[in-house]
């Protein structure tokens, strides 16, 4: 009773209030047969419950931009093939040098569609959007981690003074309320979220547009472990808003390794393709 009650608010209240939506700003009203994501609809179809999820903060022509990461794609490193058909694999990429962390997968693609929300979100201050986008990277969390254990949540930490400029890490916004959603679930494993295991111990620059080797002197030392007992045999997994090199979330894992971390797992919201 109680639930058709505040299904009817619901219908009524999004009848008479509009959202806005978040990409394109135009008024828009909620689609009435809203269906929950549960994590059944999760683990079977993941493509439509993205969409039921971004239907609930962007409106009806801006919901179809969003590009899921889908299968086939490089069991390592996650990058999409574009061939369509055929099975996961490794990426040339990846066989020539593999990666320190075991597997990295995204929830959706990183075109400008979905870089004008994450720097929404990141630069404008557009905080609103954090609970939807944590709710799609939940989704992705749910669809990918049932076939191995997560002791660990890490957010990729930001350095103090950007952190301060910001006033946010968004890796850690977008994974804020997981450890309430998953006290709610029947089938996944209880984990514990750290945001103060890892840290960025100076400024680096912007990955994207540096070579191989300048990548790789940028990112030296930048990080540190501050409390290695507590990754010790864990199985971790590193959590950022989006995967460009991937040279950021490899440093990390290699420091998390080295400091005694059973297995380092990826996942990001978005994927640079
Ligand atoms: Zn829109
Ligand atoms: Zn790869």
């Amino acid at each position: 009773m109680h639930r058709h009650l505040s299904r009817f608010t619901n219908i009524l209240k999004s009848a008479f209030f509009p959202n806005r939506c978040m990409v394109c700003r135009c008024l828009f009203y909620l689609p009435c047969n809203r269906s929950t994501c549960s994590e059944e609809r999760v683990q079977n179809d993941l493509h439509g419950a993205f969409l039921d999820l971004t239907a609930q903060f962007v409106c009806h022509s801006c919901t179809p931009r969003f590009t899921p990461v889908e299968s086939p794609v490089c069991e390592m490193c996650g990058i999409m093939f574009q061939s369509r058909e055929g099975e996961d694999h490794l990426c040339g990429e990846c066989r020539k040098t593999p990666k320190k962390f075991t597997r990295a997968r995204a929830a959706v693609v990183y075109d400008d569609f979905l870089r004008t929300a994450i720097l929404g979100f990141k630069y404008r201050g557009k905080t609103g959007l954090a609970k939807p986008l944590e709710n799609i990277l939940f989704a992705a969390f749910v669809h990918y981690s049932y076939e191995n254990k997560i002791d660990l949540v890490i957010p990729v930490p930001l350095y103090i003074k950007r952190f301060r400029q910001r006033g946010f890490n968004q890796s850690f916004l977008l994974i804020y309320n997981w450890m309430g959603k998953v006290s709610n679930s029947d089938h996944l494993n209880p984990f514990q979220v750290c945001h103060r295991v890892l840290e960025r111990c100076r400024q680096t620059k912007p990955q994207a547009g540096l070579d191989r080797k300048e990548r790789a002197s940028n990112l030296k030392n930048a990080f540190t472990l501050r409390n290695p007992s507590a990754v010790f045999e864990k199985n971790i997994l590193l959590v950022d808003d989006v995967y460009t090199t991937g040279s950021t979330v490899n440093e990390c894992a290699d420091v998390l390794l080295q400091g005694g971390a059973k297995r380092v797992d990826v996942l990001t919201l978005a994927r640079a393709m």
